[in-house]
């Protein structure tokens, strides 16, 4: 078997740093494309494995570069340097990183396939593609609804997969939907709540505020996520794969299982709502059918108390220094 030499884009984020140690740990060549030369160090602190590499993914001549360069066996694209919330602020920078900058990568692999050189290219997808979705769940046949600039710039990349998979790349979506961990920043939701519920719980805070208590997603842990991208990246044929656990959870009911973790059951007084954190547009119930993936012998390690349990004290441990 050739040697796998990976180059992981958006490598600095959550699946990021975990797919470094997943790739480390097999033996594979690491190489890492990240925005800021700040991130580059930090990954030398964290992932001294990896080889670092600066180029914004939306600088397309430098990306295609770097890919001619390297010449790697696997791409993993993880870039995306916002999330669903900041999506509505900034869609034009939002459709550049999300939508044309996995095109770029897709090129640039396609080019070195022309001249004789296997690459597969895997594209972190993401449930917001649904959006207005038409079934409960979704499956791979689920027709794209994005309801919010992330999604539509997702949806497009995915259709883009697609296409150049058509067009002989081995080039594959995982279709993720939301996943978490302690390393999630607390712009989202389910960090916001295990930081300020381990504060609450230290006697640090006096309350947290939230939006959308209604809101539901289908939440997994980030790692499983990326064992699930690698599962596909290494899988006999390229396609398209739902990587959910197939259960959706409001966010109360995050909130519920997070304080009951630290044994506090009367939680109402301590959570308030402000309609600044509500969105524009939200998904219709996100679920995902993860039927395909499982075939291949994907099995997510931790169902939702669970990672919840371990996401506080995850903060409680930081806490306690
Ligand atoms: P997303 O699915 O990628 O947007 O992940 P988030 O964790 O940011 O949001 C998940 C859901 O939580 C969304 O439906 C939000 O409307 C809802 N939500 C409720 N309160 C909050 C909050 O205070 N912050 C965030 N980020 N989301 C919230």
């Amino acid at each position: 078997m050739s040697a796998e030499r990976f180059l992981v884009t958006g490598a600095g984020g959550q699946d990021g740093r975990y797919m470094l140690g997943r790739l480390a740990a097999d033996g594979a060549e690491v190489h890492a494309m990240v925005r800021t030369r700040s991130s580059a160090e930090e990954l030398a602190r964290r992932a001294p494995v990896a080889v670092g590499h600066v180029v914004d993914l939306t600088d397309a001549a430098a990306t295609t570069a770097l890919v001619a360069e390297l010449r790697p066996t696997h791409i993993v694209n993880l870039a995306g340097i916002t999330s669903v919330a900041r999506s509505w602020a900034e869609p034009a920078e939002t459709a550049d990183v999300l939508g044309v900058g996995p095109v770029s990568l897709m090129e640039a692999a396609w080019d070195l396939t022309q001249s004789g050189h296997d690459v597969r290219f895997v594209q972190a997808s993401s449930a917001e593609v649904f959006g207005d979705a038409e079934e409960v769940p979704q499956t791979e046949q689920t027709p794209l609804r994005p309801v919010s600039p992330y999604g539509a710039a997702k949806a497009f990349a995915q259709t883009m997969v697609r296409v150049f998979r058509d067009r002989g790349l081995f080039a594959s979506s995982g279709i993720l939907y939301n996943h978490e961990s302690p390393e999630r920043p607390e712009s989202f939701v389910s960090r916001k709540i295990t930081r300020e519920v381990a504060r609450i719980s230290r006697g640090l805070s006096d309350g947290l505020t939230l939006g959308n208590l209604d809101a539901e997603r289908d939440w997994g842990y980030a790692p499983d996520y990326v064992d699930a991208l690698l599962l596909i990246a290494r899988a006999e044929r390229p396609g398209d794969f739902i990587v959910a656990s197939g259960e959706s959870h409001s966010v109360r009911e995050f909130v519920d299982a997070a304080f009951r973790h630290v044994g506090i059951e009367e939680w109402e007084p301590l959570v308030g709502v402000d309609p600044a954190f509500f969105r524009p547009a939200e998904p219709n119930r996100q679920i995902g059918d993860a039927a395909r993936l499982r075939a291949l012998g994907w099995r997510p390690s931790l169902g939702f108390a669970e990672l919840v349990g371990l996401m506080v004290d995850a903060d409680l441990r930081a806490l306690d220094g």
